[in-house]
């Protein structure tokens, strides 16, 4: 079976929804595990919002745009993100 997949081509603008902050209507926030984490970017690739960073210490998220759409967490192949509720701690 041939394991090739298609990515989206990456956005070359900046995302026009960084321009309008969450605010607290978010449900669900992606946690990281590092260790799971081969930074191959494809969520930073595929977040439409444009907010997954990457930092000396992995990537991070700026949550005060991350919409909470889950999409990061279901394309990394590798299960290293998480939707986790924002009542819960992580
Ligand atoms: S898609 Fe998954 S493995 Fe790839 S950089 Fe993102 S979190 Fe890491
Ligand atoms: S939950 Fe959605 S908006 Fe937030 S980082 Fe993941 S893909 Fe981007």
């Amino acid at each position: 079976m041939n394991e090739r997949f298609e990515a989206p081509v990456a956005p070359h603008v900046k995302s026009p929804h960084r321009q309008a902050a969450t605010g607290s209507w978010r449900t669900f926030r992606p946690v990281f595990e590092g260790d799971k984490c081969n930074l191959c970017l494809l969520c930073w690739v595929y977040c439409p919002d444009g907010v997954i960073k990457r930092g000396v210490d992995g990537l991070w998220v700026d949550l005060d745009y991350c919409k909470g759409c889950g999409i990061c967490a279901k394309e990394c192949k590798r299960g290293a993100i998480t939707m986790v509720e924002e009542s819960q701690n992580g």
